[in-house]
């Protein structure tokens, strides 16, 4: 079982990186305001994640931590209406198979946490209400992987990457996030669009903030709003395309057409445009349960969603020309 486990984590881990969006998503899920980021040598040495949300009872962390054991998703139709992040139970069996793991969590009512240490016992220890995870040594049994894995740098860049997708997913919860025990950045949280441009800035660039206009649009049950590159500010790399369907990052092909085709002859040839998008709409419009990542959502309207998207976007772009 445990070569099984190790097997099964290949999915879902990857590299440090992907250890890192599962962690926050699961604070980001029980309901985090602030979350703490910590990780050391690409994350490989360590990952830690520590969250206010709403922590795990006493009697539920070993299930926390076994395979397909999640406490979001109770009946199958319920996969239909998908309002968590997570939903599948994986991800803490999985971090766990690879990585020497650790689980700390207290529960409002409870006096103190409790911690779960590489599948010992759990022990009483003090701890915060919220929740702290700790990866360290990834793929210390699996050294096939461990080789997979590129440098430290390469690694760190990473990351920063996820990162940055993560905090630009949730502007109203705060990140501090530290490396090889330095801090690295602190991101507070912003509620107003000129607040969160700063926070856009420290993660994008000055260069696309200034280049970049505000909007948000709404009709009939679907609402878009972002920040929009302007056309001259056109990049010769895709990387500056963030999107989002009701705060979930998704590298999403219907997203990218649509909003290529309103930027349209607006952009030189070869250039890309760059641009922060947040789709929200009814949970039973879409589905997230259409790719083991969660990256792809299926839309239930798909055309009636482009059709939003490209009007909406080509609607801002036209007011922009002289
Ligand atoms: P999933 O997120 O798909 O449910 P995970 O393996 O990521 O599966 O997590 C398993 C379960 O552990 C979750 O369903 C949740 O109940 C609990 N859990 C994990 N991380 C946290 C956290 N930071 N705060 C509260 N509960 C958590
Ligand atoms: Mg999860």
């Amino acid at each position: 079982p445990a070569l099984a486990n190790q097997i099964a984590a290949g999915e879902v881990v990857e590299r440090p990186a992907s250890v890192l969006k599962e962690l926050v998503e699961n604070a980001l899920d029980a309901g985090a305001q602030r979350i703490e980021i910590e990780a050391e040598v690409g994350g490989i040495g360590l990952i830690r994640v520590r969250d206010d949300g709403c922590g795990i009872h006493h009697d539920d962390l070993p299930m926390a931590l076994s395979p397909h054991a999640t406490s979001k998703i109770h009946h199958e139709e319920e996969l239909l209406n998908i309002t968590t992040l997570g939903f599948r139970g994986e991800a803490l069996a999985s971090i766990g198979a690879v990585s020497r793991l650790s689980l700390c969590s207290r529960i409002a009512d409870s006096e103190h946490g409790w911690c779960v240490r590489e599948n010992t016992p759990a022990q009483p220890i003090a701890h915060p209400v919220g929740t702290t995870v700790e990866a360290r040594d990834l793929f210390y049994n699996t050294p096939a992987r461990r080789r997979f894995l590129r440098g430290e740098k390469t690694e760190f860049i990473r990351l920063r990457t996820i990162q940055t997708q993560l905090a630009l997913s949730h502007f109203e919860i705060s990140f501090r996030i530290s490396y090889n025990r330095r801090p690295f950045l602190t991101l507070p949280a912003c509620a107003r669009p000129l607040e969160q441009l700063k926070r856009i800035t420290e993660l994008c660039g000055r260069t696309f903030t200034e280049h970049s206009m505000y909007f948000k649009r709404e009709t009939e049950g679907l609402c878009l709003w972002g920040w929009l590159g302007h056309p001259e500010f056109a990049r010769s790399q895709t990387d500056l395309q963030y999107c989002y369907v009701n705060h979930r990052m998704v590298r999403d092909k219907l997203l990218r057409h649509a909003a290529r085709q309103a930027y349209g002859d607006r952009l030189p040839q070869g250039r890309h445009p760059s641009y922060l998008l947040y789709l929200e709409l009814p949970t039973h419009q879409i589905d997230v349960n259409a790719h083991p990542t969660k990256h792809e959502v299926r839309f239930r309207e798909s055309r009636r969603v482009h059709g939003f998207i490209v009007r909406t976007l080509a609607e801002i772009l036209e007011r922009t020309e002289p």
